[in-house]
């Protein structure tokens, strides 16, 4: 069968697997929701094929691609996935070769923030700047920087920003090592707040003010988190730098006061006054805006 016009997307996550669809450019954004642990077997790479083939079936494609953005390191010339922690099952040789051969059809595969990074170039609050850094504050913190559209720049592979060390309080970050600024500033460090405080996850930036416990792991949380930005900007120097992910979007976050706490770490005027912050625009959308860019670079 010939390779038809539609397009298929999977933003693989730790916790969930998110499926969607692109079909003669227009982008479908009711994605499908599955559990991460159905890939957590030896079967893994099978089973993928079959989740695709199935959600093929079901929204009656007739594939070009499939494009999955992926929560690992990628070595894009010899097919090989690593530091996929919390799916190890798909990490080895020779992902790619397998599902284009059994699909028939293209395959992609993209770390799964840089694929966010580049929605957000295509489409969204980093449109066609020639160099963004994008970092993601959720569960954990993702980070990935993309120079002229291209996110084959070797230059700048798996800049692992979420583990740069920061403090020497030994607490254990998740992938192994102490101090990564990930240990202090993501999810993980909320949940645990949360149970320390008692106050709901959902509630803390909004009972910040409530009691000195909060408020004083919240200001730290909020610098250490503006400590990462500031330190990516002295390195990097980007055109902008673009923040997400789902602690930002959290009711009562202080979007500005991080801005403020991460210009005032800076170089004045530069990189102070020439660095431009932006907010993730699209969401759920951009890894449907990502694999477009992908395959436009073809
Ligand atoms: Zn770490």
């Amino acid at each position: 069968m010939p390779l038809g016009q539609d397009i298929v997307v999977l933003d693989i996550g730790g916790t969930h697997i998110r499926i969607g669809h692109i079909r003669n450019t227009i982008l479908y954004e009711d994605f499908e929701i599955l559990d991460s642990r159905i890939l957590r077997v030896t079967s893994a790479r099978r089973e993928l094929q079959i989740i695709i083939e199935r959600y093929v079936k079901q929204h009656h494609l007739n594939l070009n691609a499939a494009v999955l953005g992926m929560p690992a390191m990628l070595d894009r010339d010899n097919d090989i996935i690593s530091h996929c922690n919390n799916i190890p099952q798909l990490q080895g040789q020779g992902l790619k070769r397998f599902l284009s051969e059994s699909l028939g059809c293209k395959v992609f595969i993209e770390q799964d923030v840089m694929l966010q990074v580049l929605g957000e170039w295509q489409a969204g609050a980093a449109y066609r700047q020639a160099s963004v850094f994008g970092v993601y504050f959720g569960t954990g913190i993702g980070a990935a920087y993309l120079l002229n559209g291209n996110p084959e720049n070797e230059l700048v592979q798996d800049i692992q920003a979420g583990h740069i060390p920061i403090m020497a309080h030994g607490k254990v970050c998740k992938c192994g090592n102490t101090d990564c600024v990930e240990a202090y500033a993501c999810g993980h460090t909320l949940t645990a707040l949360a149970r320390e405080s008692g106050c709901p996850v959902e509630d803390l930036f909004i009972k910040r003010n409530h009691n000195h416990l909060l408020a004083d792991e919240l200001d730290r949380f909020i610098l250490y988190q503006a400590y990462l930005l500031a330190t990516i900007c002295t390195l990097f120097t980007p055109v902008v730098v673009l923040i997400g992910g789902g602690i930002p979007k959290m009711q009562g976050y202080p979007r500005d006061e991080l801005l403020q706490k991460t210009i005032k770490q800076l170089q004045k005027p530069y990189p102070a006054e020439s660095v431009r912050f932006v907010w993730s625009s699209l969401s759920a959308q951009s890894p449907l805006h990502g694999a477009l860019a992908l395959l436009n670079r073809e």
